[in-house]
């Protein structure tokens, strides 16, 4: 087997057709190629120890940092006796027998003791001292009792109708923080509970860990920023975006230089600079093949020892670079977005916290069992995106089903769970551990697993207005369908044609499941506005010009989708040019079609009017819920089968294009369109 260090998209095709010096390449890379863990332990290895350099901040600058070093307190805290209670200083001698029946009298001293201010007279026998919360108590008083519990009697006494204690009601000087104490320790990371800590002891300035200074770039002919124009063939610069804000969620100073070109002069100046300003360098793309595999060869540049591993054993992740130069850790991230982020949480983030002076990061790793069987490449560390939801014991992990190249994933996930490189699979049921892409999670209290549709998105929005968490995850009708007969899911969108019955989803319902009619989605021919051979025609018109038009390019759809069908009925056994290229989603075909690399294909109106293109109307597609049964009653499930039925949600649909079903006589309900 020969590993290239190519992207993994591509590598299975580099080695197809490879010339000698290729050839030779490669094997070089797979004789360097280290596991997940080999890698690491080098990498740690050419990096620590190392002194973590402290600077002095002041307190309203420290939230966020680490502290440097072990804080002492300074004082007590109280720094005196303090009174918890409004009411007066007495010495508990004085009303061992003081009830009801027998009230105590004790005689007022001549002041009243309030915060901030210094009792001037001692509490003898048989008297008290007003005293207000937070005032220090007066010599002589050893307990406060509440003004609820007095009486005033005459002007300068109080009668009092219940005991006290010794020190009831009464903080003792250091009794919150003792002086010398060790207040907090270096290492902690500084909240508001640690600033609060520092400023009772009047502590101003601490020294905290200086922030590494992480240098972003990304690297990529094809990048453009956000904010910018999107040219043809382009696409925005995610990583830098997402590794800047990573670092900063684990202790670190982002300072991204932007997108430089695959041009080795500026690459290398672009390199050298931020080296010279920050502490680390992460680089993201670029670690492939040919022409733009460059940023790996100038870092033998840069300083020693240079590259520790170029191929690291993961999937994705190969091409993932690490190196040393002058001391700084240089990363070159693979520049599939997922890939990348992938490659940071599990192996840069460790790096960057411990330089950080910051533990490793606890609260982002939780338990979880995955529900299905998940195939893994054996040798290779293996991440996968994961959904949690909530099961009935415990956590699910709710495997993303896209693949490397998508960014799409990332919208659904919670995280990411990793397969040992010895294992060709994790079973379904496996406990395992999910690392969080965002520290935090919120079980969702709707989860939706099947198709999507935009559709959704209007139906769901006041569910989350109304502060539940809905969680709708991709993949497709019959992956929700397997969901929801597990009990995965609340619900399952689904639109399945039963050729058979020519009906939609109810034949595909299987026992505890019940269909809930969703909308009605026109498909037809799409096509570019002014294309004559649509223009005006009828679907019969239209395929029979493309037909005769051995020019006109379709774009089909997957088999086993409901439109697929619809295709193949229309073209009555014909396979036009194009035929073969067959996208997973109407979003897809669209996308062709606006972009010229198909003159006609098959999806739904909404989609079409948002790509502004033109239509012909052909059959309804029914998108329905199969809702669990034994989850019906769930308030979430409520909400969502109300907002479904409501007004506002009905009308945001046909807005949107799509026609709301009746509940009671879908049949008698005319097309609106
Ligand atoms: P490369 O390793 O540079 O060949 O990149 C592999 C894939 O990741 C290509 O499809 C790139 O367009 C994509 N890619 C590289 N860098 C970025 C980035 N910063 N943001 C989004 N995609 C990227
Ligand atoms: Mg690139």
């Amino acid at each position: 087997m020969l590993i290239s260090c190519g992207n993994d998209m591509v590598s299975d095709m580099s080695n197809v057709q490879q010339p000698q010096d290729r050839a030779l390449l490669d094997q070089e890379q797979f004789l360097t190629i280290l596991s997940r863990e080999e890698a690491l332990r080098r990498f740690e290895a050419a990096l620590f120890p190392r002194a973590i350099p402290g600077e002095a901040r002041k307190l309203a600058d420290a939230l966020g940092c680490v502290l440097a070093e072990d804080v002492v307190a300074p004082i007590d805290v109280p720094p005196f006796d303090r009174s918890n209670v409004d009411g007066f200083a007495v010495r508990s001698a004085d009303l061992v027998a003081a009830s009801e029946a027998m009230p105590a009298r004790l005689a007022l001293n001549g002041e009243v003791v309030a915060c901030g201010t210094l009792p001037m007279h001692q509490v003898a026998a048989g008297t008290a001292t007003a005293i207000a919360t937070g005032g220090p108590l007066p010599r002589g008083a050893d307990a406060v009792i509440m003004v609820e519990y007095t009486q005033p009697a005459g002007m300068q006494a109080i009668e009092v109708r219940r005991a006290a204690s010794p020190g009831q009601f009464v903080s003792y000087a250091g009794s919150d923080i003792a002086r010398g104490e060790a207040l907090l320790r270096a290492g902690s990371l500084i909240g508001s509970r640690e600033v609060g800590i520092l400023a009772a002891c009047g502590i101003a300035h601490v020294t905290v860990a200086r922030k590494p200074r992480v240098a972003v770039v990304s690297t990529g002919d094809e990048l453009v920023q956000p904010g910018q124009l999107l040219p043809p063939a382009a696409i925005y610069d995610t990583n830098g975006a997402i590794v800047a804000a990573a670092i900063n969620e684990n202790g670190g100073e982002p300072l991204f230089f932007g997108a430089v070109p695959d041009d080795e002069t500026r690459l290398e100046a672009a390199m050298r600079w931020a080296l010279a300003e920050a502490d680390m360098l992460v680089l993201s793309g670029g670690t492939s093949k040919g022409a733009g595999d460059l940023s790996h060869r100038l870092i033998a540049r840069l300083g020693k020892p240079g590259i520790i591993a170029h191929g690291v054993a993961l999937k994705p992740g190969k091409p993932l670079c690490l190196a040393v130069c002058d001391g700084k850790p240089v990363v070159i991230l693979p520049g599939f977005p997922t890939s990348a982020m992938f490659t940071f949480h599990d192996m840069i983030v460790p790096v960057l916290r411990r330089m950080a002076g910051l533990p490793p990061r606890s609260d982002a790793k939780v338990n979880a069992k995955v529900p299905v069987r998940i195939a893994s490449e054996l040798g290779r560390t293996e991440f996968v995106m994961v959904s949690l939801v909530e099961g009935s014991d415990g956590l699910i992990a709710y495997p993303s089903g896209k693949g490397s190249g998508a960014i799409t994933s990332f919208a659904q996930a919670d995280g990411f769970l990793r397969i040992d490189a010895l294992a060709d699979q994790m079973p379904a049921g496996t406990e395992t551990e999910v690392t969080l892409l965002t520290p935090h999670v919120r079980v969702p209290d709707l989860v939706i697993i099947g198709s999507h549709c935009t559709g959704l998105d209007l139906v769901t929005a006041p569910l989350a207005r109304a502060g539940l968490v809905v969680r709708s995850i991709a993949v497709g009708s019959l992956g929700g369908l397997a969901a929801a007969r597990r009990g995965e899911c609340d619900l399952a969108p689904i639109h399945l044609f039963d050729d058979k019955s020519g009906t939609y989803n109810t034949p595909y319902l299987a026992e505890g499941l019940e269909l809930v009619p969703g909308w009605r989605r026109m498909q037809g021919i799409v096509f570019r506005k002014g294309d004559e051979r649509f223009e005006g025609s009828s679907t019969q018109e239209a395929i029979a010009a493309v037909l005769a038009d051995r020019a006109c390019i379709m774009v089909n759809r997957n088999q086993g989708a409901g439109t697929r069908i619809l295709i193949d009925r229309l073209l009555g056994g014909a396979r036009p040019e194009g035929y073969w290229n067959q996208p997973r989603s109407h979003n897809a075909v669209a996308a062709a079609v606006a972009q010229h690399r198909a003159d006609w294909g098959m999806t739904i109106a909404p989609v079409a009017d948002a790509s502004d293109l033109g239509f012909i109307p052909l059959a309804e597609e029914h998108y329905d819920f199969a809702i669990v049964t034994a989850r019906r009653q769930r308030p979430a499930v409520q909400a969502f089968l109300a907002a479904l039925a409501s007004d506002e949600s009905r009308t945001a649909l046909r807005r949107a294009g799509f026609r709301p079903a009746s509940p009671d006589n879908d049949a008698a309900v005319r097309a609106v369109r």
